[in-house]
């Protein structure tokens, strides 16, 4: 069997065709046009080149854009006061705080500082509560990109054997929330865990998160099951997954390539947050 390529540059594409429209019939019918408001600090050009990419994005799908570009050695308090102002601003649906910030400032806890109807990175401590109890929120990108691949490619979740490798607060935790509310029976899995490969071949789904090239083989996936290759991982043939491409494709039915699978999706749903931020922002200025 050679496994269905899951083409995620294409699906992203569909899905930033999609809010261009939804955006605009949002506009269009009253509703406040969104707004992602980026905040970067210092001069990381990896980081510029971040936030430069999802600005274009935002403005190609209708966004309004606030581009914050403060210098390095801003005070924190100072970057403390435009967080505060983002919160209040209404033009202003979504926030981004670029890490990793200089020494000084620390961005992890700045980032809880986020109004959650805001965080539109879905990582906040009050964002990841409101998905571990399944109340409405802000979901984190990568992971619903993950969920967004498998729902446009018809994936079976309610009661599949899903197996996340990985743990991570931004990946592997929530995919796995992600699931479970799809009512997937789901397994967790992380650098403890005892027979990883037995596992994996019991999964009708497989993601992996872990961060370390290629290492689920071929021979840990079921026949036909679905994978999920969410790493990145940079090494002298270039860049590859988390899972042995070549072998998983010749025994899975659907995965993801690495790059064009699971990567493109992340700004695809930041700028679906955007959004659903605006439009939560309206509903509840409404009932005010
Ligand atoms: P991370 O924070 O380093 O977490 C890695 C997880 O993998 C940990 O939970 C770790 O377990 C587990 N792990 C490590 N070695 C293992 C092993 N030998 N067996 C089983 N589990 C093992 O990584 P992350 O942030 O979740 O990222 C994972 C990958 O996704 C990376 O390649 C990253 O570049 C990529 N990524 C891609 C996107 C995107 O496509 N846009 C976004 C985010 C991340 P312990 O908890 O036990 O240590």
């Amino acid at each position: 069997m050679t496994a269905t390529l899951i083409d995620g540059k294409a699906i992203a594409q569909q899905v930033r065709t999609e809010l261009r429209d939804e955006i605009e019939s949002w506009v269009a019918g009253g509703g406040r046009r969104p707004g992602l408001a980026t905040v970067l600090v210092g001069d990381d050009p990896a980081s510029a080149v971040y936030v430069g990419g999802k600005q274009k994005a935002s403005a190609e799908v209708g966004i309004e854009g606030f581009a914050h570009h403060l210098p390095a050695d801003t005070p924190e308090d100072d970057v403390i006061a435009l967080l505060h102002e983002l919160n209040g601003d209404d033009r202003v649906s979504g926030i981004l705080l670029q890490l990793p910030t200089p020494d000084h400032i620390n961005g992890s806890h700045l980032t809880t500082l986020i109004d959650a109807g805001k965080d539109v990175d879905g990582l906040t401590p009050v964002s990841a509560g409101l998905l571990a109890k399944g109340l409405p929120g802000l979901r984190p990108c990568t992971p619903s990109g993950c969920i967004e691949l498998l729902r446009r490619h018809d994936v079976t979740l309610e009661g599949a054997e899903a197996v996340v490798v990985g743990r991570s607060d931004l990946v592997g935790k929530p995919v796995a929330a992600l699931l479970l509310a799809e009512n997937a029976t789901v397994t967790m899995c992380h650098s403890r865990t005892r027979d990883l490969e037995g596992v994996c071949r019991r999964a009708d789904i497989v993601v992996a998160a872990v961060g370390r090239p290629e290492m689920v083989k071929g021979r840990w996936i079921k026949p036909g099951a679905t994978v999920i290759d969410v790493g990145i991982n940079r090494t002298d043939d270039g860049l590859v997954g988390d899972v042995e491409f070549a072998s998983a494709v010749e025994v899975a039915g659907l995965i993801t390539p690495v790059p064009g699978g699971v990567g493109p999706m992340t700004i695809a749903m930041l700028l679906r947050n955007t959004l659903l931020a605006a439009q939560a922002a309206d509903a509840a200025a409404s009932v005010a």
